[in-house]
């Protein structure tokens, strides 16, 4: 263990601070050994075991809205605690998160201390205070009490306190311990001087980004939080001291952040989270340069607005400060708090981010997941059939989609060589009568149709052809009576014509085929001369289905052989919903670009009698909107992740339907 001159010129003899390092240092862990404890004049500081016994107590105190974990372990193995707070805590409600921490730095214990009371003040208020329940009930706040506790342990462990920042980790080929915490994480990790590669320096930015088992915690911690497609934190407040300020990104350059409503947002919270505590507020950059920030990966991986809050104005405020500095800091979190579920209501512009509670988002971590998803909220166990297609491409899932929307059924996806566990859960809660595998065993195994029949009674059973033509005339044939009223084609080369078709094939209990642009597959015209429909309706217009192919397939009906068809494929998906009324309980929205998100949309849309419209990753097409205005639904469901639908392009589709 390292020697520092002021340690050694402690009042005590040398020796029995050596002893007492020793004893320190080979108990290495919380649990054993005598607790580190504060300089005397300093002891209303809480030492990491009283800081343990404190939340464990306003725990047992407050069990319905309290609930405390840990993320993971220090480097010295000690647990780094997290408090969730709301109302039902032990559910993970569809309520706007906010993170705060403290303890980055060891010697900053005036933050630990600020976790702790906000803690205080959330459960010690919420029976008195109208505002402290909405706050509470109305967010789920996580409170990460102490990020580097084996940091602070050390510093405040002496009869003098010993100025140490870092956390407790060696570094190897040197003596020089500790990274600091707050420049190692993985955003713009060492890019541009505002850390050190230097292992001695109190700056240094450890090995490779996340090298700490503190920070790296935290990451895991915040990744998880990512749910259905969603960072569930929106705000996060990390509290340091000293100085007074508060601070967002950008850390690592004098640029703002390139949005800018985001930058714009960023900047009033934090200037009125200051203005609320009498602290001063600025771009982080501007106080000083850091990279491997906190609040840079914050918001650069996760677009959480993220503030460094440093409090009291002196290095080790003493312990009379604790009350005072923290109160003085509470109107900053309230006001986060409040912020939470929109923090671009704070510059006026909530209509645009965030969309209203009845835009409903149905996503997964993966397509598997997402698709899963989509059945769980339309379908309920006990359904007769479910289909299996792959989920590497598209038109198995579309063509069986039809079928699926025709017997109520959903379409869930799987890897040719094994089953997502997303799509064995939902299986298992469904309990479907039978399953039907789409697609030969090049695209769903024989293993995982093997594995299929663990999840039904009634057997599995496979359609395919020897292409996706085929394939969809298989699917015809094991379903569609001779001589039905309406039979869809669609081009096979894409997948949107026919995704948003299938709501309205539905209506007519209608299959889906597929055709070449320029050619009528043999295997689509067999089916079509089998069924012989009482009319013919194409997706699309000639340059997706020619006119030649058209012309083909009237020699199969005695009916007409129509399109319905748009300039592209947002204004086809439009014109396919014109014949659903006004006032529907909902509309489903699905990406135009991007096919695996929305594969299982079509037959949970038919399940509620609504459309499938279509918008782009960043924009509501003019269609799109046109038919939503006309519709009005009282909901809308959004099929799929931030990145394939964002909230501003699901906030837009809202103030269209209304
Ligand atoms: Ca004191
Ligand atoms: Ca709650
Ligand atoms: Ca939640
Ligand atoms: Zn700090």
């Amino acid at each position: 263990m390292p020697m520092e001159p002021r340690i050694l010129s402690a009042h005590r003899p040398v020796s029995l601070v050596l002893a007492t390092l020793i004893a320190l240092g080979s108990s290495l862990g919380p649990a054993a050994g005598p607790a580190a404890a504060f300089p005397s004049y300093d002891s209303g500081y809480h030492t990491y075991e009283e800081l343990t016994s404190a939340i464990r107590d306003i725990e047992a105190a407050h069990p319905g809205l309290v609930k405390v974990s840990s993320i993971g372990k220090s480097h010295e193995g000690r647990d780094l605690w997290v408090a969730k707070v709301s109302d039902n805590v032990a559910t993970d409600e569809d309520e706007p998160e906010v993170l705060i921490d403290g303890g980055h730095h060891g010697r900053e214990h005036l933050s630990v201390e600020m976790a702790l009371a906000v803690l205080k003040h959330l459960t010690s208020t919420y029976a008195s205070s109208e505002s402290t329940r909405r706050r509470v009930n109305g967010t789920e706040t996580w409170i990460l009490f102490n990020l580097n506790p084996d940091g602070t342990t050390f510093d405040g462990g002496g009869s003098t306190y010993r100025d140490w920042r870092k956390n407790r980790q060696p570094n190897g080929g040197t003596s020089a311990i500790g990274t600091d915490l707050n420049r190692n994480y993985g955003w713009k990790w060492g890019c541009c001087g505002g850390s050190s590669g230097s292992p001695p320096s109190e700056n240094y930015r450890g090995p490779r980004p996340w090298s700490s088992p503190e920070v790296a915690a935290l990451k895991r911690f915040v990744d998880g939080r990512v749910i259905g497609g969603r960072q569930q934190i929106r705000i996060h407040l990390s509290f340091h001291s000293f100085g007074r300020v508060v601070v967002w990104p950008w850390a690592h350059t004098g640029a703002g952040v390139p949005d800018a409503d985001d930058r714009a947002a960023l900047a009033a919270i934090g200037n009125e989270m200051a203005r609320l505590a009498g602290y001063r507020g600025m771009q982080s950059h501007a106080l000083y340069p850091t990279d491997g920030d906190q609040i840079d990966w914050m918001y650069g991986g996760h677009r959480i607005f993220s503030y460094t809050v440093e409090l009291a104005d002196r290095r080790y405020p003493p312990d009379e400060m604790i009350a005072t500095e923290t109160a003085r800091a509470m109107p900053a979190v309230q006001y986060a708090l409040d912020y939470a579920s929109c923090p671009w209501s704070a510059i006026g512009r909530g209509s645009v981010h965030c969309p209203p509670s009845w835009v409903k988002r149905l996503a997964g971590s993966d397509r598997y997941a997402t698709a899963a998803a989509i059945s769980r909220a339309s379908f309920t166990p006990g359904v007769p059939v479910a289909y299996v297609a792959t989920g590497t491409n598209y038109p198995d899932a579309l063509a069986g989609g039809a079928a699926a929307a025709r017997d109520g059924a959903p379409v869930l996806l799987t890897q040719q060589g094994s089953l997502p566990s997303a799509t064995a859960t939902e299986l298992a809660r469904l309990k479907p009568g039978r399953i039907v595998v789409l697609g030969g065993p090049s695209v769903v195994s024989e293993a995982v149709r093997s594995k299929l029949t663990g999840y039904t009674g009634g057997g599995v059973s496979r359609l395919y052809g020897a292409d996706r033509y085929a394939t969809a005339a298989a699917i015809s044939a094991a379903g569609t009576p001779r001589g039905i009223s309406v039979v869809y084609v669609a081009t096979g080369t894409n997948y949107p014509d026919a995704l948003a078709a299938i709501p309205l094939a539905a209506r007519t209990d209608s299959p889906l085929l597929l055709t070449q642009p320029h050619s009528l597959p043999y295997a689509t015209a067999r089916e079509l001369d089998r069924i012989r429909p009482g009319r013919i309706v194409v997706l699309g217009g000639s340059a997706v289905v020619s006119d030649k192919v058209l012309d083909r397939m009237r020699v199969y009906t005695a009916g007409a052989v129509t399109r319905i068809a748009g300039e592209d494929r947002y204004e086809t998906a439009a014109a396919v919903a014109v014949p659903f009324p006004a006032g529907l309980e909902a509309t489903f929205l699905a990406t135009g670009t991007a096919f695996p998100d929305a594969l299982a949309g079509g037959p949970a849309a038919a399940k509620h009698g609504v459309p499938l419209l279509l918008v782009t990753p960043s924009s509501l097409p003019p269609a799109t909107a046109g038919q939503l205005r006309r519709i009005k639904p009282a909901s809308l469901v959004v099929l799929g992740g931030l990145g394939v639908v964002s909230d501003e392009v699901a906030a837009a589709a809202a103030r269209a339907a209304r």
